[in-house]
């Protein structure tokens, strides 16, 4: 299967597919570089893999410029309707393309398919996951230790994470760290290792430091609550002179009112109190910050 957007594939077992995106956003060069580790570390290994590894580049031309995106956010575009305009604008033709070479691999065989999309944020600090609203996803957000948000991929429905895990797939949004750092970059690598583990792609025998990642992941979190949920999403209008308040961080715990950004001249307060997640301190962008609280209680 040859593809522009596919740096390669690990593994013969045709059963199942794992699918891991780097570089959905073009200014996010952490996850194109985990990916490029990963599969030439399996790829010189030998061991065998239990199903298909696949590693794909999202936004060619944004990963080349450094911008998150050429005209359109190509992640907030996965929908059957985005799918089928005819808008020229580069990212659509992206989305395009990628979704195809995903039907390809999957063969619709979505219950076989998972999904492992790599982000990175503007912001200083803090880790976390995002499952797509179905138990396998969950499991697997659960599984790396480190805080997982509830409830946000609901918010943000244009996402692959949304579209395929509304298919069914096992999908999950890792969001590494501050963008291009080395941290951020060693971390996505170790959400990719843990995800073969966890997923029974590789044996832990044959990748013993599998095991010593887990636990770093779990220590660099221990100070984070774990399960949240996304309560509030700032989302941002062309037209909105915005600037966050600095100072805010992913987990910065804020109170309701408190004023956290400047938007057209006006200050911003949070109308929920909670954690702030994802400050946008940089300027392309459709979502100022999130408010995110803890979940204590299990809920049906
Ligand atoms: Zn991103």
């Amino acid at each position: 299967m040859k593809d522009k957007h596919l740096m390669g594939v690990a593994g013969n077992d045709e059963s199942r597919k794992l699918i891991i995106i780097g570089g959905m956003h073009g200014n996010e060069h952490s996850g194109p570089e985990a990916m490029r580790r990963v599969m030439e570390h399996l790829l010189k290994a030998g061991h065998p893999v239990r199903g298909q590894v696949y590693f794909i580049l999202g936004n060619l031309k944004a990963l080349e410029r450094g911008e998150r995106f050429v005209d359109t956010d190509l992640n907030r575009i996965w929908s059957d309707e985005h799918l089928r305009s005819a808008s020229t604008d580069y990212d659509y033709n992206e989305l395009r393309e990628i979704h195809a070479l995903i039907e390809r691999i999957c063969g619709g065989r979505y219950e076989d398919c998972a999904l492992l999309d790599l982000h990175t944020f503007s912001a200083d600090s803090g880790l976390f996951c995002i499952p797509a609203e179905n138990a396998p996803s969950e499991a697997l957000a659960r599984y790396f230790g480190v805080p997982y948000i509830e409830k946000l991929a609901r918010s943000l429905p244009e996402t692959a994470l949304n579209y395929y895990g509304e298919k069914g797939m096992t999908s999950v949004v890792f969001e590494g760290g501050k963008h291009n750092t080395p941290e951020a970059t060693d971390n996505l690598e170790r959400a990719i290792w843990l995800t073969l583990a966890y997923l029974n792609y590789i044996r832990k025998e044959d990748f013993p430091f599998v095991d010593d990642m887990k636990k770093y992941l779990e220590k660099i979190s221990a100070a984070y609550p774990h399960r949240l949920e996304m309560v509030y999403r700032h989302r941002l209008e062309d037209y909105h002179h915005y600037r966050m308040n600095d100072g805010y961080y992913n987990f910065k715990p804020v109170d309701k009112g408190e004023p956290v950004a400047r938007q057209n001249g006006r200050d911003v307060r949070t109308p929920f109190g909670g954690f702030m997640l994802m400050p946008l301190y940089q300027k392309k962008g459709s979502d100022g910050f999130f408010i995110v609280q803890e979940r204590k209680h299990h809920r049906h």
